[in-house]
């Protein structure tokens, strides 16, 4: 069985994807404990077919997957079997992750995720430097929430020098408490990407929808 959150079409709201209609597929469960997280939603036990075929069935329109969670590589049989199958049916793909556990992967299961698009949200107290150099070998992009209980804005410039992240794939995005964004933070943080050259991310699911459930 996979444990899964909620299947739903929408728009990327965050990231590199942000603005692009998407069918995501979240992933119940996490490895971590993040104070501000928005994303406990209780576990459904789903059939692995249930769950492709549902996606697979979901749009004759849209073509790209995102698969998120939690923590979708708890469950990395599932998710890794799923990234084959969404590719070879011609889905552009990418998988959220918070980066802790891609230094675990066997060079098999990397193979695998070389084959979508990777987007790694690393956490405070939880940065592995083998982690983000593994991530780093992939199609990744690394989104930093910027805020009060997560990262400050010279910290995210230390790790991204620290490892060599590239410029062109570091995104920061503002951390939303109660289902609203600070503009005042937003603007802190917009100022911050064009003085350093990073990519600003908003959270247009939060902007239009708040945090209701399935957006
Ligand atoms: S890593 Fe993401 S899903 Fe996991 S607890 Fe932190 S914010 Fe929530």
């Amino acid at each position: 069985m996979t444990k899964i959150a909620e299947i739903f079409l929408s728009i990327a709201g965050e990231g590199s994807w942000m603005g692009r209609p998407a069918i995501f597929v979240r992933f119940s469960g996490c490895n971590l404990s993040c104070e501000w997280c928005d994303e406990r939603h209780p576990a459904i036990d789903m059939e692995f077919g249930d769950v492709v075929s549902k996606v697979l069935n979901m749009s004759k329109t849209i073509n790209r997957v995102v698969i998120t969670g939690g923590e979708p590589l708890l469950q990395k049989s599932d998710c890794l079997s799923m990234v084959k199958i969404f590719v070879s049916s011609g889905y552009r793909t990418m998988i959220e992750t918070n980066g802790t556990l891609i230094n675990r992967l066997s060079p098999e299961e990397l193979r695998i995720l070389k084959l979508c698009e990777v987007t790694v949200s690393p956490k405070k107290g939880h940065v592995s430097g083998n982690s983000i150099r593994a991530a780093m070998n992939l199609s990744s992009n690394f989104k930093f929430v910027v805020g009060c209980k997560s990262w400050s804005l010279e910290e995210v410039k230390e790790i991204v020098e620290k490892y060599g992240i590239p410029k062109e794939v570091v995104w920061l995005m503002p951390l939303t408490v109660e289902g609203k964004i600070e503009d005042k933070l937003a603007k802190e943080i917009w100022n911050f990407c064009v003085e350093n050259g990073y990519n600003y991310s908003d959270r247009l699911h939060v902007r239009v929808w708040r945090n209701e459930k399935g957006k």
